[in-house]
């Protein structure tokens, strides 16, 4: 079934971030699945990419080629990010050990794009041409890296998804308050009511 790739799927607040989210439900063996499984799908986020990750990429047009050797590279890089991100978000620290794989993912991603980069207002290079997903992809992923803002990323804990806290007082709990947050408010209330039943039993 194709995916409807609404705001809620872009909730991870960076490419990287959001692109990890690709894959439902990381660490739930039984019930885990990847969305670029389907090259179509590859396909559809970017172009949608394009318009809630407008900020970040300076309004550049993302696309995708449609290539089993780019999607590869898509997934490659994806799972490095995530292995890392996830792990800092966990220990309030980098593991170096992490570094290679999405240092090597991220290369896989640029080789060869000749793109120019961080020009004021230009951040992912001219907006006048469309940008390929795995390049953007791997800027975003070096980005992340490379700055502080790692040090903001959370686990939502309802869905697993990774996402960059920008709340001033750094207390963002759900990827997304109006879907996770909700969710985990109605089993819980579901809980508290089931609970009470069986004592009134
Ligand atoms: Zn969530």
């Amino acid at each position: 079934m194709a995916v409807l790739w609404n705001r809620h799927r872009f909730s991870g607040g960076l490419l990287v971030l959001d692109t990890t989210n690709t894959v439902v439900l990381r660490g739930d063996a039984e019930r885990s699945f990847d969305r670029f499984a389907e090259r179509a799908e590859i396909a559809s986020f970017a172009e949608t990419a394009t318009i809630f990750r407008a900020t970040e990429l300076g309004g550049r047009k993302l696309f995708f080629d449609g290539s089993e050797e780019s999607a590869g590279k898509v997934r490659q890089l994806r799972e490095a990010a995530d292995g890392l991100f996830r792990q800092a978000v966990r220990s309030g620290q980098l593991d170096t050990a992490l570094f290679p794989a999405v240092l090597q993912g991220a290369a896989i991603c640029l080789d060869g794009a000749g793109e120019m980069i961080g020009k004021e207002g230009r951040p992912f290079g001219d907006p006048a041409t469309p940008l390929r997903f795995e390049v953007a992809l791997g800027v975003s992923a070096i980005s992340l890296l490379a700055g502080h803002e790692w040090r903001k990323v959370r686990i939502c804990p309802h869905c697993n998804w990774l996402f960059v806290d920008r709340s001033r007082n750094g207390s963002r709990v759900w990827c997304d308050m109006s879907i996770c947050g909700n969710r985990q408010k109605a089993r819980r209330h579901y809980e508290r009511s089931k609970a009470k039943e069986d004592e009134d039993g």
